[in-house]
């Protein structure tokens, strides 16, 4: 038997509306903060305790609510911002809805206390469960203070979902954060558990964006402005010298909406193809400014998306815009990081006994050349690396000889005759010539050895005599303290210095004598990237071949000849060496007659 339909109790409505609306501390936040703006404050507080999970405070000097209208704010689908359809299409402020303060009410004990400008003092006014106070007299300069308390405290199964306090704390520091960025003439502060974490007096929009971004981004960035009668676009963004592993530093904002569009972000990538190793991650913060009928702000219950009535036309108009401030600034010393061209080669010179590279196949993998060919190379020799180079191999050294009768013995990879521009080994085999792009092959070795050892739980951990200071920011040390077990699993240990310092205390044995410092901070950026979401598992790999990266031997590196053979020797032994850990080709086969062909010999 079905049960009967019955209208559902306010209370319970209010409970499952705010899931979607404010789903985590941040969300919660988010909103709170765009109540403030939609005010007009000009100063906003932000008081967070245990991640906002016990505690979010926000206090504004905005226009404040009426004593009577104390109650309707917190009624659900209750707003002074909209009143008809026609307003929805052309909204200006940041909300509309009239559910936040409902939801919030439902889910946490709220305090409201507001004063209007006119008012001889403020009025407060508690929710708990549904149930509404009466109107207290209070004391408080002319804006609003929001506060709610215990979050989901009455919602167990969603309360369930929050993560620690650290990870929700970064989360909310991410809204405020997004927030400060787009209304810089706002002064904001940010404490958590009463510490104050940061705070911006008011600023013009550039001076903000560099105090969020940072130094570096600001000694690499590049101004954006572009205006045409539809759609306008201001801000800054980071020349290819400057880019990161993740996409920590990309903000997007429509019309002072924070918002991740997957058009808008593909526009950009397009934008820095050219400039940009498709891995690294680029860094701007955008303003794009259009008329509120061009776009659609409601497609979403945080507002985190929107649609644009012109897709096509925006695209292009962001395209175009980067690309033009990406090519002026190209003279300015942006190329030498991000040319891949240079490694390209190119072998249309020859013609017309071109050496078709149709014939040259890596073998056991499709053969990819062009596309898969223009990735950088890091041109940085550092010493400790060749040594942990020849360590790692050494146990192949001397089998890896060749000999004067190895005929019918010898390896399917040859063996080694010379190096290529610090870059390739050629070696030679039975059919013929193998180049190997060292860098490629020994990632890939090194990182199914990681993986092997990792499998095993034989990852060693090499303990450092003088323990290195490593410094990071608030978000950053959230990230490795919830990330310390997995980081000890591969060989890392910290101690404590301060709330921004570290001490590492030890470090992979497979990375001895190595600087852990931009390692680490990679990690971190790895981590920071993919998030709880990812299985730890998963995540471990991507760990692990990050390291990898990092400890395999460098181009420019010169190898000698037993180094040379050990490798290859290496490589038979490894599974999947035909590809690196990026899915780049390792190595290649040029077969005799491809040789004799391009000579013209008829054998
Ligand atoms: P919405 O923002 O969509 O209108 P909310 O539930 O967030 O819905 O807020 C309801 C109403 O309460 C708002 O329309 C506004 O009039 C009032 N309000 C909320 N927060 C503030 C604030 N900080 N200052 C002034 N008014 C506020
Ligand atoms: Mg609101």
């Amino acid at each position: 038997m079905p049960n009967p339909i019955q209208q559902l109790p306010e209370l319970l409505i209010n409970q499952i509306a705010a899931g979607e609306v404010v789903e985590r501390p941040a969300a919660a936040l988010k909103e709170l903060l765009e109540n403030s703006l939609d005010a007009g404050a000009t100063a906003i507080q932000i008081e967070l305790v245990a991640g906002g999970i016990k505690r979010i405070r926000v206090v504004d000097n905005g226009v404040g609510i009426a004593a009577s209208e104390l109650k309707l704010a917190v009624a659900r689908h209750a707003t002074s911002k909209i009143a008809s359809l026609d307003d929805l299409e052309r909204v200006a402020s940041l909300g509309f809805r009239g559910e936040a303060l409902a939801s919030l009410a439902a889910i946490s004990r709220l305090t409201l206390t507001s004063r209007r400008a006119t008012s001889a003092h403020a009025f407060r006014l508690q929710v708990l469960g549904g149930e509404t106070s009466n109107l207290e007299p209070a004391a408080l300069a002319e804006g609003t203070v929001v506060e709610a308390e215990d979050l989901f405290f009455n919602t167990p199964a969603r309360r369930k979902f929050l993560k620690t306090e650290s990870t929700e704390f970064g989360h909310a520091d991410d809204a405020a954060t997004r927030i400060a960025i787009a209304y810089p003439s706002v002064a904001v502060s940010l404490s958590h558990n009463g510490r104050r974490i940061w705070a911006h007096a008011t600023q013009s929009p550039e001076e903000r964006i560099m105090a969020i971004l940072g130094d570096e981004f600001a000694g690499s960035s590049i101004t954006v402005s572009e205006h045409q009668p539809a759609f306008s676009i201001s801000g800054h963004i980071a020349m290819s010298r400057y880019s990161r592993a993740g996409r920590d530093q990309q903000y997007v904002f429509v019309n002072g909406r924070f918002v991740r569009d997957k058009l808008l972000q593909h526009a950009i990538r397009e934008a820095y193809a050219d400039v940009l190793h498709h891995q690294r991650q680029p860094a701007y913060a955008l303003f794009l400014s259009l008329s509120p009928d061009l776009v659609d702000v409601n497609v979403h219950p945080a507002k985190a998306e929107v649609r644009f009535r012109d897709s096509r036309g925006m695209h292009q108009f962001v395209f175009h815009a980067l690309r033009k401030a990406l090519s002026q600034s190209s003279t300015e010393g942006s190329a030498p990081q991000a040319d891949p061209g240079r490694y390209i080669t190119a072998t249309n010179n020859w013609s017309p006994q071109q050496l078709s590279m149709e014939t040259a196949r890596p073998i056991g993998i499709p053969h990819q050349v062009g596309g898969g060919a223009s990735w950088r190379v890091d041109s940085v020799p550092q010493a400790a690396e060749a040594t942990r180079f020849y360590d790692v191999l050494r146990g192949a050294e001397t089998a890896a000889m060749p000999s004067k009768s190895a005929g019918s013995e010898m390896p399917p990879l040859g063996f080694a005759m010379a190096q290529l521009h610090g870059i390739y080994v050629l070696a030679q085999n039975n059919a013929g010539l193998v180049l190997v792009d060292m860098h490629a092959a020994h990632e890939r070795i090194l990182y199914e050895k990681f993986k092997l050892e990792a499998d095993r739980g034989e990852t060693a951990s090499q303990p450092l005599l003088a323990p290195i200071a490593f410094a990071l920011s608030l978000r950053e040390r959230t990230l490795l303290d919830e990330n310390v077990e997995l980081l000890a699993k591969l060989g890392f240990e910290f101690g404590n210095l301060s709330p921004n310092e570290v001490a590492i205390r030890a470090v992979p044995a497979m990375l001895d004598r190595r600087e852990p410092h931009d390692l680490l901070r990679e990690l971190i950026t790895d981590l920071a990237e993919y998030g709880a979401s990812r299985a730890a598992e998963g995540r471990r790999d991507e760990i692990l071949s990050t390291m990898a990266c990092h400890a395999a031997v460098r181009a420019n590196r010169q190898l000698t000849i037993p180094e040379m053979n050990a490798l290859l020797r290496e490589m038979e032994d490894t599974e999947r060496s035909g590809q690196c850990n990026h899915g780049r080709p390792t190595w290649y086969q040029f077969a005799m007659s491809d040789l004799d062909r391009l000579f013209m010999r008829g054998r």
